[in-house]
């Protein structure tokens, strides 16, 4: 790396930490986040703006698919990591090689994985995402019932969240509410309630859509 490149990427930390510390001022008492790495962090560096994220707290790390997991896995990066779209089948035995946490909106997806982390004698924690009006992937309320009673009979899946996407938290606040209201409703279904429960990504929280939920997501 030249000094000039070298400088380039510390104005840029230094303006990602700087966003951080400015959007934990939106952060309710008690969340956390997680810190959106995915598409080499918008081209910032997703090992540099891991790290620095780490270091300011985050509690997960997302990625887009199972290859961007790898990759940070490979750099060293041991936390949590979360990736945010659905895995294929053909992916399973690299998340469970990389510890990598899938977000589950399919019974079929969690009973093959589980399938495979039984003859592996492994477990991997995951995150179950609901449909609360995006209506691109998740469970719908029927589809969460009949996965709610699949739930024991997955033993090798730890369910760790829960979560969902606002379709449009930018432009229109009246349906986030009632996405959220929809959220509030199905995260009843589920006792305990999981470790992190999150829907809001960086511009829901500044438009105060962050209420529902322990962790945000920024990206
Ligand atoms: C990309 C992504 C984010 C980050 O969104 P920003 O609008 O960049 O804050 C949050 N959640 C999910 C599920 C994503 O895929």
């Amino acid at each position: 790396m030249t000094i000039k490149d070298r400088s380039w990427v510390e104005i840029h930390l230094d303006a990602y930490r700087a966003n951080i510390e400015a959007l934990k001022g939106f952060m309710a008492q008690g969340q956390s986040f997680m810190q959106i790495v995915k598409a080499d962090a918008y081209g910032h560096g997703a090992f540099e703006i891991a790290e620095q994220a780490l270091e300011l707290g985050a509690a997960l790390l997302g990625v887009a698919n199972c290859e961007e997991g790898k990759l940070l896995r490979l750099q060293g990066i041991t936390a949590p990591i979360l990736v945010l779209s659905p895995s294929l089948d053909t992916e399973i035995d690299e998340l469970i090689e990389y510890e990598l946490r899938p977000t589950i909106s399919a019974l079929d997806f969690a009973s093959t994985l589980n399938t495979r982390l039984n003859e592996l004698g492994k477990q991997l924690h995951y995150h179950l995402k609901l449909d609360t009006g995006m209506h691109r992937s998740g469970f719908s309320e029927s589809d969460l019932e009949s996965f709610l009673k699949e739930l024991p009979s997955l033993k090798h899946l730890v369910l760790e969240g829960v979560l969902s996407h606002f379709a449009a938290s930018e432009n229109n606040p009246q349906f986030s509410r009632e996405q959220e209201e929809i959220f509030r409703r199905l995260l009843l279904k589920f006792n305990p309630q999981p470790k992190f429960v999150h829907i809001a990504n960086s511009s829901a929280l500044v438009s105060e859509l962050a209420s529902s939920g322990n962790l945000v997501r920024l990206g």
